[in-house]
């Protein structure tokens, strides 16, 4: 039985003032979230660590996900360990809820890779396998090599790209998949439909790209945000339930941009 994860969690890529991103940490715990996505690459851990620490939230109320990077840490078996190992010693945590493959590009090898994340598993200090950046080719094969089930695949997803086969995929084969960039990197916060939307519902673009999104079964959302009002506007999106017409005129809006590349990716 997987756990299931928060609909809103909090991304903390470009957080990097790290006394701005230990507050952002603190203020969203004690704001209710309870998913924290960061990752070796963002050279944040640290910082969000501390802001765990200043939080006075049980570790076990917080899923805690970072990712190894096939080109700051790489991604041999090894590698996989030490870097697994030196992203919880900059956490100052025990273990981590979730490590991911940040990207499947470099030294990514689906057998070498994926077995040190199963040893990680086994040893306790890692609870659940997630992958991002994949397509379903490479998915197929990451859950035929890993022995742990795979609990989650994180890819951009916004009204811009909507990623319909990778959401199917998540839900025929019951894992999460969780969208980041949900905001489109804020480009989505001035579209007419969503404004429009928006104004409709008496409420914020960034609330409306987020109802949408999570009404998709399986999907959860990491937007970063700084400010507290960001944070509070983000979360109350929990609890904005869009109409059937809302919703398919953001399904009409796809225009199949993505904010996010990288060298290698499976798309390319
Ligand atoms: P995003 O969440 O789509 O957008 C973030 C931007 O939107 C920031 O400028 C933020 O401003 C602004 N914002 C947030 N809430 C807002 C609100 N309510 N109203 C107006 N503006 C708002 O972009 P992202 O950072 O690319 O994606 C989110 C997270 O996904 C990342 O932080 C990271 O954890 C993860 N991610 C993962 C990968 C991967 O390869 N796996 C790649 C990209 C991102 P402020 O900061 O000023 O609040």
């Amino acid at each position: 039985m997987v756990p299931s994860l928060p609909p809103i969690g909090l991304g903390t890529w470009q957080n990097d003032d790290p006394a701005q991103c230990t507050e952002s940490v603190r203020t969203a715990l004690k704001l209710g979230y309870r998913h924290i996505d960061t990752a070796e690459h963002y050279g944040n851990e640290a910082a969000v660590g501390d802001g765990i620490a200043a939080a006075d939230v049980a570790r076990g109320d917080i899923f805690l996900a970072t990712k190894v990077h096939p080109i700051s840490g790489g991604m041999t078996y090894d590698e996989v360990i030490e870097e697994a190992t030196a992203s919880m010693e900059r956490l100052d945590v025990e273990y981590l809820d979730l490590l991911y493959v940040h990207w499947p590009v470099g030294e990514y090898d689906a057998g070498e890779t994926l077995d040190a994340f199963d040893q990680l598993v086994g040893d306790g200090l890692v609870r659940n396998v997630g992958v991002s950046n994949f397509d379903t080719s490479l998915l197929d094969e990451a859950r035929d090599t890993l022995d742990s089930p795979l609990f989650a695949h994180q890819v951009e997803m916004h009204p811009f790209l909507q990623q319909e086969k990778l959401v199917g995929d998540a839900q025929q084969h019951d894992y999460t998949l969780v969208a980041y960039s949900p905001l489109a990197r804020g480009e989505a916060l001035t579209n007419s439909t969503i404004c429009d939307i928006a104004e409709q519902y008496e409420t914020s673009p960034a609330q409306v790209c987020l109802a949408w999104l999570t009404s998709h079964e399986n999907v959860v959302a990491i937007p970063k945000a700084t400010s507290r009002t960001h944070l509070e506007d983000n979360l109350a999106s929990r609890d904005l339930e869009l109409s059937e017409e809302g919703l398919a005129r953001i399904d009409a809006i796809d225009q199949q941009n993505r904010f996010v590349e990288r060298d290698g990716a499976p798309w390319q």
